[in-house]
């Protein structure tokens, strides 16, 4: 347990929503929290810090939550702790329900995971595994633009890995279904935890093989080569997407 009146990163998550101050975790004991919180858990540790998750439960304070994303520019440790938070919270929310007998789930006392008040049964967190890739042409990079992205605003290539596919399968396969792009030469670059709301990213970088960009229109609304010099507006920093595009505009500059 933290000492009540330590200090500790507090991560409040609330619907998919994080508690901020000045745009910033709060730092504060758990003792001094303007919320009544059911459950009060230890998350990790960041610079010295012990870093907790705390549910809220009064409606008051909703407007004080903000994006997930407003951690962006924060260290990935940190943005990762706070994504873990949600995660937990959502974890509470959509699995309210013990799903081989249907009685409910309550939150384990040890682990982070649900267990079945009936069954005894656990039940961990859904992480749902997404790949996500940069493709080079000699020296462009293929970017896309999705519907969803009000600001106009181009990314790399994403989605959701299927049963019974590998890493790189499924990189071949988004990206030929999405651009009609062949690729090769795939290979790993790292990963980052998206709490929107249990996604794990993980990058691929991979060259252009064969094929001419036909945009698959259900999905995107453009998708294109560009050249380091001629970029649109891409992924924010602090997000994978923009880091895999970094590294292959690197590569191309040589
Ligand atoms: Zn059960």
């Amino acid at each position: 347990m933290s000492q009540i009146s330590e200090e500790v990163y507090i991560c409040a998550a609330k619907n998919g929503q994080i508690w901020l101050k000045n745009g910033k975790l709060p730092v504060m004991s758990l003792s001094s929290l303007p919320y009544y919180s059911g459950i009060q858990r230890k998350i990790g540790q960041y610079e010295g810090k012990q870093v907790w998750w705390v549910t809220i439960n009064d409606q008051d304070e909703a407007n004080q939550l903000f994006s997930l994303r407003e951690l962006l520019t924060e260290s990935p440790d940190l943005f990762a702790l706070a994504g873990k938070a949600i995660q937990l919270e959502f974890m509470l929310r959509d699995q309210p329900f013990c799903s081989r007998c249907g009685a409910p789930n309550d939150i384990d006392q040890v682990d982070h995971a649900m267990r079945c008040g009936n069954c005894h049964s656990l039940h961990y967190p859904r992480v749902s595994p997404c790949i996500i890739v940069a493709v080079r042409k000699k020296d462009q990079i293929l970017l896309a633009q999705h519907p969803r992205h009000k600001n106009g605003m181009y990314t790399v290539i994403a989605g959701f890995v299927e049963p019974g596919e590998t890493l790189e399968q499924c990189v071949a396969r988004e990206v030929l279904e999405e651009t009609g792009i062949r690729v090769t030469n795939v290979r790993y670059a790292g990963s980052q935890p998206w709490a929107f709301p249990s996604n794990l990213m993980m990058g691929f970088l991979a060259d252009y093989e064969s094929g001419e960009i036909t945009p698959d229109y259900a999905e995107l609304t453009d998708a294109a080569w560009f050249s380091p010099e001629g970029m649109p507006e891409v992924a924010p920093k602090g997000t994978i997407a923009r880091e895999l595009i970094e590294m292959t505009c690197g590569l191309i500059r040589g």
